[in-house]
């Protein structure tokens, strides 16, 4: 029994280790998800800067072709007056023209403010690749490291499993699917010595008779309360 015990004993120490390294791993893979999501946003806000781009300068084109539209008829206009004969035709075609005037320098001022808009929307987009560019600079070095350290966790972590694997294959068939039983339930310790006369987990007493054969090596035996399994240090020698 003490043989086996050792042999538990040992198997845990080595999910112990197992653990560590996966949380250890983890907490790398966390970091890294964080710059992603980092990168992310000002990616996003260089989309919202693009498309907001490709709106002004459609609405700048509309303008033109507008403006173009309205500059054509206007010509005609002048052509027209031009040929007219009566004072008073060239009067209705005079106020005509001079209206469209009007409306011609109001849109001229709209395409104006719309163009300077796209001028600041091209600064705006600029500015937000730029910001991308710096976010990734300034990640460079920690993205760099944390790759390193990720390698050297993943072969620690393989390491860790290959030892816990052939420890594993030591251990009595029976004892080790208990324990692994256990072990799928909790994160914790899943073989605990005794603490006095209570399971050293949960501290609840261990009757003891049971104790006894505990402390005797006679009995690998589990908590009644809480499950671990129960050894007694002293039988360790
Ligand atoms: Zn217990």
């Amino acid at each position: 029994m003490q043989a086996e015990l050792t042999k538990l004993l040992d198997l845990q120490s080595k999910d112990m280790t197992l653990l560590e390294a996966d949380v250890r791993l983890k907490a790398i893979l966390d970091e890294v998800a964080r710059l992603d999501g980092e990168v992310a946003s000002v990616k996003r806000d260089v989309q919202v800067a693009q498309k907001r781009l490709e709106d002004g300068v459609k609405r700048r084109a509309d303008l033109e072709s507008r403006i173009e539209g309205y500059r054509s008829i206007q010509d005609k206009r002048r052509q027209r007056l031009e040929a007219v004969k009566g004072a008073r035709e060239a009067q209705a075609v005079m106020t005509e023209v001079e209206m469209a005037r009007a409306i011609l320098i109001k849109e001229e001022g709209e395409w104006v403010k719309v163009a300077e808009g796209v001028h600041d929307l091209e600064r705006g987009l600029k500015a937000a690749e730029e910001r991308v560019t710096g976010v990734e600079e300034r990640q460079a070095a920690e993205r760099q490291q944390l790759a390193e350290e990720q390698a050297r966790l993943e072969a620690e972590r393989d390491a860790a499993r290959g030892a816990r694997d052939d420890s594993a294959v030591q251990l009595d068939r029976v004892l080790k699917a208990r324990y692994d039983r256990l072990r799928s339930a909790r994160s914790v310790a899943v073989v605990v010595p005794l603490k006095g006369e209570a399971c050293g987990a949960c501290y609840t007493s261990v009757p003891r008779n049971r104790r006894t054969q505990i402390r005797a090596g006679i009995l690998l035996d589990n908590c009644e309360a809480c499950g671990v399994i129960l050894y007694a240090e002293e039988t360790l020698g």
